[in-house]
């Protein structure tokens, strides 16, 4: 899932205060999952910034931004300006189909894992070229500080990493993780190919 953080309300405060009246939008997948920016957040964003002499015209929330055919179908009130809790891509989506200024209200941080809703943990860059077959399931890329892909730096002290002394050195739970199925340890010693990351990146599924 995409992981976002809400930004501190006097942040959106500033951002907003050339305007008067304003809708705020939240997203139910992403950032409602995060507790970041879902109907709950909407609200209380709403009640700041109305608390702090705004107009709020409508608070409004829509189970999935980042999909088009939903975001399409947004009608908005009279309003001077949105601030979106959605994601990145949700928020630009929004901005896309309206001539009203759109704001952000949270940061995009990175595609993780969803420990109950109270961690999340990176566990994907979305580098294009997905190695994870070849490392137990465990991507480095993501999880080690230093995104070595061919191995680990050589900085672990007793298993644990260098850079994050509270965590296990990725590399090293790859190669338990191998040992343990019997499989080789075999380090790929190849460049990481980030033709396969240039931005703005597109796929297109034959439908
Ligand atoms: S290798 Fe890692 S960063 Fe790349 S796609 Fe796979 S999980 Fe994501
Ligand atoms: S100790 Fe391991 S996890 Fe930490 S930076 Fe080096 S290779 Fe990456």
């Amino acid at each position: 899932m995409v992981v976002v953080e809400l930004k501190p309300f006097n942040e959106i405060l500033k951002t907003v205060s050339p305007f008067k009246k304003l809708t705020v939008v939240g997203c139910e997948i992403g950032s409602g999952r995060c507790l970041q920016g879902g109907l709950k957040e909407a609200r209380e964003v709403a009640q700041f910034l109305e608390n702090n002499g705004k107009e709020i015209v409508e608070i409004l929330t829509i189970g999935g931004t980042c999909l088009v055919e939903k975001v399409k179908k947004l009608e908005f009130k009279e309003t001077e300006v949105i601030v979106s809790l959605a994601c990145g891509a949700g928020t630009q989506l929004i901005a896309e189909e309206t001539e009203i200024p759109v704001v952000t209200g949270v940061s995009t941080l990175f595609i993780g894992a969803d420990y109950h809703r109270e961690i999340f943990v990176e566990y994907c860059t979305a580098c294009g070229d997905c190695i994870i077959s070849r490392t137990a399931g465990i991507c480095p890329i993501a999880r080690c500080p230093k995104s070595l892909k061919n191995g680990p730096c050589g900085g672990a002290i007793n298993g644990m990493c260098e850079v994050n002394n509270n965590a296990e050195c990725v590399w090293f739970k790859i190669e338990e993780k191998l040992q343990k199925r019997k499989e080789n340890f075999t380090i790929e010693v190849s460049f990481r190919d980030f033709s396969k990351s240039n931005h703005p990146r597109r796929f297109e599924n034959e439908l």
